[in-house]
């Protein structure tokens, strides 16, 4: 039997539903919550990406801004840019886009947004508060998987999820929000040896390496609910995610598509995470 498909964009419908209520409280306290997108260069695709989230905050009646540096500029620049951004009244949430150029100190420049801004939740406090197991501003990409395992009522305690891939962005947050919920959980890299023997054991799969159909049919345990974070676009111009979709939807019982799955609840989640900082901005939340 076909698994079910995890609809990531009907659940970041909802989402949005739900973060309209948040929105207008703040607005009757005369808040509008404000993101600024900082974009160093004119890549297309960091365009593309940052056009999605300043659309998503339109749509969602929240102010937005996007700084625009050269792709040369310099560090004091760009940093001098995120502190105006720090300071300013109108921004409760900044994200730098990546990747930055080489020349740049990402570290320090990431580390630069205030905590209370960090809407992508790369700060080392919003991390830390992660490993801890008190979740504040949450990297959005995991927090989107978890909402869409549990808007499809998937139990997270006892069960073993494996997340291939560790990167500060996905994989690592991934596995911390798993165990938070009580799963038992394996993080693969690309050394680990025999791939398909973690994966096989998986109850729940998150495929997070960036590499076009890394996961295959045989890899995947029957029933496993299998979330699909890789973006990956073929020579020949198609997008694909890191697992292959067809020989592992039949295995399945539900699987996330690509384009359709994760990549809208990121932006949503960036959305709820700027919202959650305009409330804290009015004592309404803690971060
Ligand atoms: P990174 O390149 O930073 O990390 C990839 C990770 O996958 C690394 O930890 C790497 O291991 C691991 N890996 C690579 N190859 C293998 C392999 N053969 N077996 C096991 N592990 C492997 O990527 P990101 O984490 O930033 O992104 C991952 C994917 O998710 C990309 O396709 C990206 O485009 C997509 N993405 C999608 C988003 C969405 O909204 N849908 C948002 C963010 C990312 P090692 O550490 O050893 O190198």
């Amino acid at each position: 039997m076909a698994a079910i498909l995890f609809d990531g964009a009907a659940i970041a419908r909802q989402t949005y539903a739900r973060l309209a209520e948040r929105i207008h409280a703040l607005g009757q306290r005369g808040i509008q919550p404000g993101l600024a997108a900082v974009l160093l260069g004119d890549s297309p695709v960091s365009q593309i990406y940052v056009r999605n989230k300043v659309r998503a905050c339109v749509a969602a009646g929240l102010h937005s801004e996007v700084r625009k540096l050269d792709a040369d500029c310099s560090e004091d620049a760009l940093l001098t840019t995120i502190d105006q951004l720090n300071r300013s009244k109108r921004i409760h949430g900044i994200i730098v886009q990546l990747p930055l150029p080489s020349h740049l100190d990402a570290k320090r420049i990431l580390q630069s947004v205030a905590v209370e801004k960090d809407v992508d939740g790369f700060s080392w406090h919003n991390l830390g508060a992660l490993v801890e197991g008190h979740p504040t501003l949450v990297p959005c990409t995991p927090l989107g998987v978890m909402i869409m395992l549990d808007h499809a009522g998937i139990t997270i305690e006892g069960r073993h999820a494996v997340v291939v891939g560790r990167s500060n962005i996905v994989g690592k947050p991934m596995a911390l929000l798993l165990i938070a919920r009580g799963a038992t959980v394996t993080v693969c890299n690309s050394k680990t040896q025999d791939l398909g023997k973690y994966t096989a054991m998986a109850d729940i799969l998150i495929a997070a390496a960036g590499k076009p159909r890394l996961v295959t049919g045989e890899m995947v345990k029957t029933g496993a609910a299998i979330i699909d974070v890789g973006i990956n676009r073929l020579p020949e111009g198609k997008l694909v995610g890191d697992v292959d979709f067809e020989s592992v939807e039949s295995r399945a019982s539900w699987i996330s598509p690509v384009p359709g799955g994760v990549g809208p609840m990121t932006v949503a989640m960036l959305i709820a995470n700027t919202v959650t900082a305009a409330e804290h901005h009015v004592g309404q939340s803690r971060i």
